[in-house]
């Protein structure tokens, strides 16, 4: 991955999208680690060294995924810890900015049998998931992943949402995540927050220009909305919690 230690851009709100990464940001889990079982301490590693850019993502996931080999039921299970150990306030924030007419969407590089669900839950429109797709035999076990996927390579995330913005109407986005391939994409981001609420990865933060170490979403309210957004929907009893708690923080 990239040695560059050049200064990100970095533009205040408003933003038109607001884009998510999903472990360790919008879920305090990795999926990955979840499947690992036994496994664990060598995925670990893996994983950690992708997401602190040691090595290229594309060099550990297909190694991960051939040495874990999750079946369509490991995935659904997946799917549920996502939920469980979904970060506070986050379906609250994802409605708050729905409500301020932003387009929300999830850019994983986790598997979309696990990440969608989640995301749905949260109330992201399924078609507004991006991950990697994995394939099944007919008795649901594991059958390969798509090795074609943007986001099963470094590099992979700026080059989706520049394909996305090529295609619609992104605008100007804003994008939080705690990896290194989040940072990678911001370059064609208005705003990167390095999301340090579950952790924080050392060589994110030194480059990132807005940091968010809180590990609830209410703490991003302040960084993705102007106050004006904020101020129109202090009165809605449907947002109160989340406005609240970005109040306290
Ligand atoms: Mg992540």
């Amino acid at each position: 991955m990239s040695a560059d230690n050049s200064p990100i851009s970095d533009a205040p709100p408003p933003y038109d999208t607001v884009i998510f990464d999903c472990d360790s940001t919008l879920s305090g889990i990795e999926g990955i680690e979840e499947l690992a079982g036994d496994l664990s301490p060598r995925i670990e590693a893996l994983t950690r060294r992708a997401m602190e850019g040691e090595l290229p993502l594309e060099e550990v996931f297909g190694a991960r995924l051939e040495l874990i080999r999750p079946s369509r039921a490991d995935l659904a299970r997946v799917a549920e810890v996502y939920a469980k150990r979904a970060l506070p306030n986050a379906a609250g924030l994802v409605a708050l900015l729905r409500a301020a007419g932003k387009r929300v969407l999830v850019v994983s590089g986790g598997l979309a049998l696990a990440v969608r669900p989640f995301a749905e839950g949260l109330g992201i429109a399924a078609g507004e998931v991006h991950a990697v797709e994995a394939y099944f035999d007919g008795a649901g076990e594991y059958r390969g992943f798509d090795e074609d996927s943007s986001l099963a390579r470094a590099g992979g995330k700026p080059e989706l949402l520049a394909a996305l913005a090529e295609q619609g109407s992104l605008g100007a986005i804003a994008l939080v995540g705690d990896g290194a391939t989040d940072l990678e994409a911001a370059c064609v981001t208005a705003r990167f927050v390095a999301f340090g609420g579950v952790v924080r990865r050392a060589s994110v933060f030194a480059r990132a220009r807005v940091h968010c170490t809180r590990a609830d979403m209410a703490a991003l309210v302040p960084l993705l909305l102007t106050r004006a957004e904020i101020d129109a929907r202090s009165g809605d009893p449907a947002h109160g919690e989340i406005l609240r708690g970005a109040a306290r923080l």
